[in-house]
C-alpha cells in the first residue's frame, strides 16, 4: 500500500461518524498516531503488513508466532519488561478493575473495545498503552 492509498483509506474513515469522534489528545503526536493505528487495525506489525501483501511472512522476530496485536501486547518475550509495567498500571485503574472481565492481561481485544467505547473514562488506560508502544521501540524508524 502506498502512502497515497493509505491517506485515501484514512480519509474515507474520517467520514465515518464513529471514527471521527474517536480522538485522543495526549502524549506526543507520534505515540498518539501509533495508538490510533491499533484501533484501526492498521499498524506496521508483520501480521497487518502481511494482510496487505507488504511482507512475505507475518512472523514475529522472536520466532514464536505471527506478530499480531495480541502477540505484541500480551505475549512477545521481547517486551516483557514493558508489559509488566503496563499491566501494573492497568490493574490500578479502578474503571478496569470493575469491568466484568478481570483478566485484562488476557483480553487485549476487550480492553481495546472498552477504550474505543469509553474514550473519556478509558483515557488513562489508553495513555499507558501509548507508553507501552513508545517504550517497546517496536515502531521506531531505523
Ligand atoms: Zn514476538
Amino acid at each position: 500500500m502506498t502512502p497515497k492509498i493509505f491517506k485515501l483509506h484514512l480519509h474515507k474513515l474520517q467520514n465515518c461518524p464513529f471514527i471521527s469522534t474517536l480522538r485522543y489528545y495526549f502524549g506526543n503526536r507520534r505515540s498518539e498516531t501509533l495508538f490510533n493505528r491499533f484501533i484501526l487495525s492498521f499498524t506496521s506489525l508483520n501480521s497487518h503488513l502481511f494482510q496487505h501483501n507488504l511482507v512475505p511472512d507475518p512472523s514475529c522476530d522472536c520466532g514464536l508466532t505471527s506478530e499480531t496485536p495480541e502477540h505484541y501486547f500480551l505475549a512477545c518475550p521481547r517486551y516483557n519488561q514493558q508489559r509488566i509495567k503496563l499491566i501494573g498500571h492497568l490493574s490500578q485503574i479502578q474503571d478496569l478493575v470493575n469491568l466484568p472481565f478481570k483478566q485484562i492481561r488476557n483480553c487485549y481485544n476487550k480492553l481495546l473495545t472498552y477504550i474505543i467505547d469509553n474514550p473519556k473514562t478509558a483515557s488513562p488506560a489508553a495513555q499507558h498503552i501509548q507508553v507501552y508502544i513508545e517504550e517497546s521501540k517496536r515502531f521506531e524508524v531505523t
